[in-house]
């Protein structure tokens, strides 16, 4: 099928790039596509205008709230085909995808409750006038998200957006966009009014940038590299564009000696390779009191060597490949640059299998703050271990990089992890767990990991203005002047 783009309740075949998606597990072409051209961002722009100011959609949130519990009944039918596509696309675990499908599923229910609950404030004022305070939509939202989690991340944002009563033109990433060319299909037959919600593939370049700049898109909600966040949030800032960013993390995962040792190197694991580690809040920084580092490492490295890394379709696989050759070598750049630092390379970095984009695990230890590995994002399969002794040297080395998206504490005494929970700088910490994203709870980064959060109320708030409305009942006296 050609026509993966949708504007104005219609489907069309893009008139940009023809590009082919690729499995990454097999090399193979999944489905070639046919991106948008300038032109057709602009028509999708004007749609998602024209269905705002019609205002079907943002003046009844009943009809909203209806809307989506029935695109996510839909989903929730189909959820199995959707898992297969999304693990297909992205190499992720089948067993990721499902969890993946199940949290998309929720954060549609969530928001549609929220909506629903919505009231506006009213204030009697001390000269007996009302103010009435509401949040309102904004307008045309352009949506750019990443492709580690395209169904789900597209979701954290289309479902606060829609709820609030905007009209969105969403663009996934050019390399997995299948997923949500599927999802479409369940919003175009979910009732919504015409050019409410319009979906245009296409890259950073041809697409996204045009989203960015367009005088006539009124906030920008963008997840993906903080390189290009900053791009992103300059072009806004020229003309106050609303914007928010969820940018890249270095997260740290600190490892008190009380900790159950067994217990912390699964979590270590999980919080470093969930999803190959391309997740923006792997804890790709693993932080351990020095007393059990030998133990510690000895049991991590073995664990790793276990994991079983194939055909991510498979129910067991644990780990599947990287989502492109492109960012494999990437990937394989860093293990150069850990070499070159003087670090050790512990375990992993090999290419596995014919086909696909496979590599073991990597885990580097002997490094220093200053390097570019423990600095830098690299967004893969990637950790580096580092020792401490005291608490205070645990938050130090937990707050050393220019990110702050999140963090993780594992010991036996939660009030002591509590206490060093409140002086690290970042946007999520879980303690004594790690990865779980929970809907009705902040999502978003400290420092430059990002502007803004998703999930939980505050998510529905960023897509909203607050708008005050004092009324007076009649027109009184003002007695101001004299004449
Ligand atoms: P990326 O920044 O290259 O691209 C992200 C999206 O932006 C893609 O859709 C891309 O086409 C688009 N894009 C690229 N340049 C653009 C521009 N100039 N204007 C508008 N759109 C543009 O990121 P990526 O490689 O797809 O994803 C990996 C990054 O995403 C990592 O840094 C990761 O940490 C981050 N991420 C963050 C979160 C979070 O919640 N904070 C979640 C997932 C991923």
């Amino acid at each position: 099928m050609k026509q993966q783009n949708y504007i104005n309740g219609k489907w069309l075949t893009g008139e940009g790039y023809k590009r082919d998606i690729i499995n990454p597990s097999t090399e193979e072409i999944l489905e070639t596509v046919y991106e948008a051209s300038s032109k057709q961002v602009n028509q999708a722009v004007d749609a998602a205008q024209a269905a705002f100011d019609q205002g079907i959609w943002n003046s009844d949130p009943l009809l909203r709230a209806k809307t989506l519990q029935k695109i996510a009944d839909k989903l929730e039918t189909q959820s199995e085909e959707f898992a297969v596509i999304e693990t297909e696309n992205t190499g992720k675990p089948i067993r990721e995808a499902r969890l993946d499908i199940e949290d998309t599923v929720g954060c549609l229910r969530y928001y549609a409750q929220l909506i629903e609950q919505q009231k506006a404030e009213e204030i009697t004022q001390w000269d007996g006038s009302i103010s009435q305070v509401r949040n309102v939509p904004i307008g045309v939202c352009a949506l750019i998200v990443p492709w580690n989690f395209p169904l789900l991340l597209g979701m954290w944002k289309i479902a606060p957006a829609l709820a609030a009563g905007n009209t969105i033109v969403f663009k996934p990433s050019e390399v997995t966009p299948l997923s949500m060319i599927k999802m479409t299909e369940i919003i175009d037959e979910s009732g919504m009014p015409e050019g409410v919600f319009n979906l245009l593939l296409g890259d950073g370049k041809a697409v996204g940038e045009k989203l960015v700049i367009h005088q006539n898109v009124s906030k920008i909600s963008f997840t993906g590299g903080t390189e290009t966040g900053k791009a992103i949030n300059e072009q806004c800032s020229r003309t106050f564009k609303r914007v928010s960013l969820e940018l890249g993390g270095k997260s740290p995962l600190l490892i008190f000696d009380d900790a159950d040792l067994n217990l912390a190197v699964e979590w270590a694991i999980f919080g470093a390779f969930f999803n190959q580690g391309e997740v923006c809040v792997a804890s790709s920084r693993i932080l351990v009191e020095e007393k059990i580092y030998p133990a510690f490492l000895e049991k991590l490295v073995k664990m790793t060597k276990n994991i079983s890394l194939g055909d991510p379709l498979m129910d067991d696989t644990e780990m599947g490949p990287l989502v492109s050759e492109n960012h494999l070598k990437k990937v394989e750049s860093y293990i150069q640059t850990g070499l070159k630092e003087g670090a050790t390379l512990v375990t992993g970095g090999k290419r596995i299998n014919e086909k696909g984009y496979y590599m073991t695990p990597v885990i580097f230890t002997d490094v220093t703050s200053e390097m570019d590995i423990v600095q830098e994002e690299v967004f893969g399969p990637f950790c580096v271990i580092q020792t401490f002794n005291t608490e205070a040297e645990a938050i130090s080395l937990a707050n050393g990089t220019i990110f702050g998206l999140a963090a993780g504490v594992l010991s036996a005494d939660v009030v002591r992890a509590e206490r060093v929970a409140a002086r690290i700088q970042a946007g999520t910490i879980w303690i004594n767990s790690y990865h779980t994203p929970f809907v009705n709870a902040p999502w978003g980064g400290f420092k430059q990991s990002g502007l803004g959060r998703e999930l939980g109320p505050q998510g529905l708030a960023s897509y909203s203005e607050p708008k005050h409305i004092n009324v007076t009942q009649q027109v009184n006296k003002l007695g101001w002047y004299s004449s």
